[in-house]
């Protein structure tokens, strides 16, 4: 927050002030993960804090994101499903995995109908946030560079996953 009001107050003397203003407030309305689609998943903060580890929490609850690097999970190369680490949900499928390079286990396709996204801006430059389409937990970012079939780079944090082999 004191990021912000200081930026805000260099912005405030610029005429791009209230335009920047009005991006970063919706960056702010963004800090909340997405709400459930289904009821039974609408859990309180209290109720998600006690379900998960504390670092599974600041992303799938507050979008935080991993240190690059981090999660086992990035090399994780064994045939099987990538579930949802807030509700179980299966996300993604080992065949549509691959080594982006970034240091986040990355997949070129998710799950039908297992994700739901919108536009962030928290780093100003609008993105696409994604999220599980049952508890809205955050998962990570989508991007256009990623390899064929589909050229998308679905960026997740290993964190919000649990992996289950076949
Ligand atoms: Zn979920």
């Amino acid at each position: 927050m004191l990021k912000r009001r200081s930026l805000l107050a260099i912005l405030g003397l610029s005429s791009l002030g209230s335009a920047m203003a009005a991006l970063l407030s919706r960056a702010a309305a963004a800090d909340a993960a997405s709400p459930a689609a289904d009821p039974a998943w609408q859990l309180s903060d209290s109720q998600w804090q006690e379900r998960l580890s504390p670092e599974s929490y600041a992303v799938l609850r507050r979008e935080a994101t991993e240190r690059p690097f981090s999660s086992a999970l990035n090399a994780e190369k064994r045939p099987g499903t990538y579930r949802c680490a807030g509700c179980d949900l299966p996300l993604f499928r080992s065949e549509a995995k691959y080594d982006s390079g970034t240091g986040w286990p990355s997949f070129f396709a998710a799950l039908p109908e297992a994700i739901g996204s919108k536009r962030d801006f928290k780093l100003i430059v609008p993105r696409t946030e994604y999220h599980c389409s049952r508890c809205g937990g955050h998962q990570g970012h989508l991007f256009n560079d990623g390899p064929r079939p589909t050229g998308r780079r679905y960026c997740n944090n290993g964190v919000a996953l649990s992996f289950e082999p076949d």
